[in-house]
């Protein structure tokens, strides 16, 4: 029968396109995955590479350079590890599942690890630290201490890569109605008003020509949002041409210890 055979070629016909659509969407999804997974490894393996350097050309003759050295990379390695199978996890899942109220991180702790370990690939910084008020003594803040190095890591990776003169970078810590805001100040190229909302997309970079030389994707500041986002926080910029950005993002205040 000729109705039924065209019915059975439409069928056939959707069944076709929806194969193809899967294997088109599982195609992205592998491409965002890789995408993805190059960029948070690149600073770690940095990190790894500083200490081993330090430890080749110092170590083997300064005890605390070893022990130090030593620790430093085994924690950098342990956090490559779980990044590696969060990336996974994630691909799988195909989403950032939050967390929730389970997971907590020492904020000052996280910082001047990553602080420490951001002074050692990049000698030629200054990394300040300043916190405001008296109500963030030992702040607990409501995220997994993964992600939060996770996040510190890609905006102090722009801040150094968008610094031009002047190699100095702020982080500032304050409260405002039971959160905690995050601020990171670079005293480097700035962007201009009309780009700062779209730098949190994926794949955005201000200038293309300035972004390429200096080897980026566009893909740090979107991952950093989603990061944020899922434990209920918010990220924005402000910044003037020239003189500056600042990036800041907020995360829930458990308590101070
Ligand atoms: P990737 O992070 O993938 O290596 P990227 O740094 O270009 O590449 P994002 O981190 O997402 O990507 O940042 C997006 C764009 O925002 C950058 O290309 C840059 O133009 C601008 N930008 C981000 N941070 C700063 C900053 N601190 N100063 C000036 N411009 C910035
Ligand atoms: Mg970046």
């Amino acid at each position: 029968e000729p109705s039924n055979s065209k019915d059975e070629m439409g069928e056939l016909t959707n069944i076709f396109n929806d194969m193809m659509d899967q294997i088109e969407h599982s195609f992205n999804q592998q491409k965002r995955f890789v995408e993805d997974a190059s960029h948070e490894l690149r600073t770690p393996v940095q990190i790894m590479e500083g200490h081993l350097k330090l430890l080749n050309r110092w170590g083997k003759n300064d005890p605390i350079i070893l022990e130090e050295s030593l620790q430093a990379s085994i924690q950098e390695l342990e956090r490559m590890k779980k990044l590696v199978q969060e990336l996974l996890d994630l691909s799988r899942a195909e989403q950032i599942e939050s967390k929730g109220s389970d997971s907590s991180a020492l904020l000052l702790k996280t910082i001047q690890q990553v602080i420490k370990n951001f002074e050692l690939i990049h000698e030629d910084f200054t990394f300040k630290l300043e916190v405001y008020g008296e109500n963030l003594d030992n702040p607990l803040v409501q995220i997994s201490e993964n992600h939060l190095e996770q996040i510190l890591i890609i905006i102090l990776d722009n801040a150094v890569k968008y610094s031009d003169q002047i190699h100095k970078i702020d982080i500032s810590l304050e409260e405002e109605n039971g959160m905690v805001k995050i601020t990171v100040r670079d005293y480097g190229v700035g962007i201009p008003d009309e780009d700062l909302s779209k730098i949190f997309h994926r794949f955005y970079r201000v200038d293309k020509a300035r972004s390429r030389a200096r080897g980026g994707n566009g893909l740090g500041l979107s991952i950093a949002k989603q990061l944020v986002e899922s434990y209920s926080g918010e990220i924005y910029a402000s910044s003037t041409l020239g003189k500056g950005t600042s990036i800041t993002f907020t995360l829930p205040l458990i308590e101070n210890r």
